[in-house]
């Protein structure tokens, strides 16, 4: 059961908002912060409504997407199209500027931009920042009640319910390939699974490439645009159990399921800058959740049951420093919810390392399988020509989130994989696969020249 985060909230020493709450009371809210932004708000709330469904509809399609695009230019027309691609190029940080006079605003599209972990300075930060704050302020966050684990649970249930077995708990060392197609599948453990139609991998993109499949299956065009695969940046997790729910100095922010907390807009920038010159930020920027704020079986009533997350530099993922970030992060929170700290009965520091013990999908405590800025996104998720969920290897299709549309608990890479490979062996598979396999091997042609 998904129960519905009542909040997204951006925080910022000056400036504070809340949300969900209703467009028109935000936008009396921004009005009465700085006369005109109310306007300006409800014109951003009229695009998302008219955008909304050709724009996820594009977002979440295998590429190249049709209909989508078409439904866009049918509803917004040709000029107004190229109004919008230039809109969803914007940085967060020109958006802002572009669209509101207070900062207040403009800081709660950057805060969304840099959840996605794209700097408020970089091409279609400003999209991200205008989409989360969007399915905010429409949906809010959902989480599943008692926690994470309740969304796997629920899909293996319904996977059973469907006559799939499931094995799990072994993990997976070796893809065996032979005649350009898998064959099968080896696991630390020994197993070794016969595969009789497709094999989707829910790895990282260079763990698939260079680690599981034999090095003479990938062709080399394939490792050479791997060089240059750029990782997101790492995080530090706490989690804590508190005897009393956070003690923010602005009581409303109690209500938010999930907080971003930063310095304000040019603290955003400036903190996107230490982290791009490798150095450990002296202010992190925070994505704080308040778990029993959005489902009240996390812990018991009165407490709260809280996490944070916060980035590292890239490369930077040795333990003293996400220690010291740690610490630093705690001291941002106790600047914003003086107290916080004496509040603490348990926590618990993930450093990257520990991240990737727990998951070895978090490679370097990464979070993303693979940055979401715009060079690597779209037909360029995870390296240029492989923007599809197949591979160059007959029946074996990557479905984890180095895959378009990447990162998030959307479930849409996996399922684009899930759906490819059933295509392939419809009735229309034989077209399919020819169609895919002379793609490729175009690719790989260009590729050796
Ligand atoms: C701390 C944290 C906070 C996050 N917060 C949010 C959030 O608020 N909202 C949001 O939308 N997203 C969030 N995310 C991101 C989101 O969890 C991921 O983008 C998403 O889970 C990626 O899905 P995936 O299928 O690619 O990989 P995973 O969810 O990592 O699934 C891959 C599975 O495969 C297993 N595996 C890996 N390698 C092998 C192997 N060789 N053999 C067998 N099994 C293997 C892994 O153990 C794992 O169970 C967060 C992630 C983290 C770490």
């Amino acid at each position: 059961m998904l129960t519905r985060a009542p909040d997204v909230l951006g925080l910022d020493q000056d400036e504070r908002h809340r949300q969900p709450v209703t467009a028109p009371t935000r936008a009396t809210r921004l009005d009465a912060q700085h006369p005109g932004d109310g306007e300006a708000w409800l014109d951003l709330c009229r695009r998302w409504e008219v955008l909304q469904e050709p724009f996820l509809r594009t977002l979440f399609t295998t590429f190249p997407p049709v209909r989508g695009p078409l439904q866009l230019l049918r509803r917004i027309g040709t000029a107004e199209a190229l109004r919008l691609a230039r809109f969803l190029l914007l940085p967060a940080k020109r958006m802002g500027e572009e669209l509101f006079g207070g900062e207040g605003v403009r800081l709660l599209l950057a805060g969304n931009a840099v959840h996605a972990d794209i700097p408020v300075t970089s091409p279609v930060s400003g999209a991200y920042g205008w989409l989360l704050a969007m399915l905010g302020q429409h949906f809010g966050f959902p989480v599943p009640v008692d926690g994470s684990g309740g969304l796997a649970d629920a899909l293996a249930r319904r996977a059973e319910a469907a006559g799939a077995r499931l094995h799990t708990g072994e993990r997976v060392e070796h893809v065996a390939v032979s005649g350009g197609r898998v064959r099968s599948v080896h696991t630390a453990a020994g197993t070794t699974v016969r595969v009789r139609r497709a094999v989707i991998a829910d790895v990282s993109a260079p763990t698939l490439y260079r680690d599981l499949l034999p090095p003479d299956a990938v062709p080399s065009w394939v490792h050479r645009d791997l060089d240059r695969f750029a990782w997101d940046t790492p995080v530090v997790k706490l989690d804590w159990a508190l005897d009393g729910p956070i003690p923010w100095r602005t009581p409303e922010v109690g209500g938010a399921g999930t907080v971003h907390v930063g310095r304000g807009e040019d603290g955003l920038v400036r903190w996107s800058a230490v982290i791009e010159s490798r150095r450990l930020p002296e202010s992190p920027f925070l994505l704080v959740g308040q778990m029993t704020t959005a489902d009240p079986s996390r812990s018991p009533a009165g407490t709260e049951s809280a996490w944070a997350y916060t980035h590292l530099p890239r490369g930077v993922d040795d333990p003293p420093s996400a220690d010291e970030l740690a610490r630093r992060a705690e001291g941002v929170l106790e600047r914003f919810a003086p107290g916080f700290g004496a509040r603490v009965r348990h926590r618990t520091v993930q450093r990257p390392s520990d991240l990737q013990d727990a998951d070895p999908n978090l490679v370097h405590g990464t979070i993303n399988r693979g940055t979401a800025q715009l060079f690597q996104q779209l037909v360029f998720r995870p390296v240029p020509g492989l923007g599809r969920p197949e591979t160059p290897v007959g029946g074996l299709y990557l479905g984890s989130s180095s895959a378009h549309p990447g990162g998030g608990v959307h479930g849409a890479c996996g399922w684009f994989a899930a759906r490819a490979a059933l295509r392939a062996h419809g009735r229309a598979g034989l077209l399919h696969r020819a169609a895919t396999s002379a793609v490729l091997e175009l690719l790989q042609r260009s590729g050796r020249e």
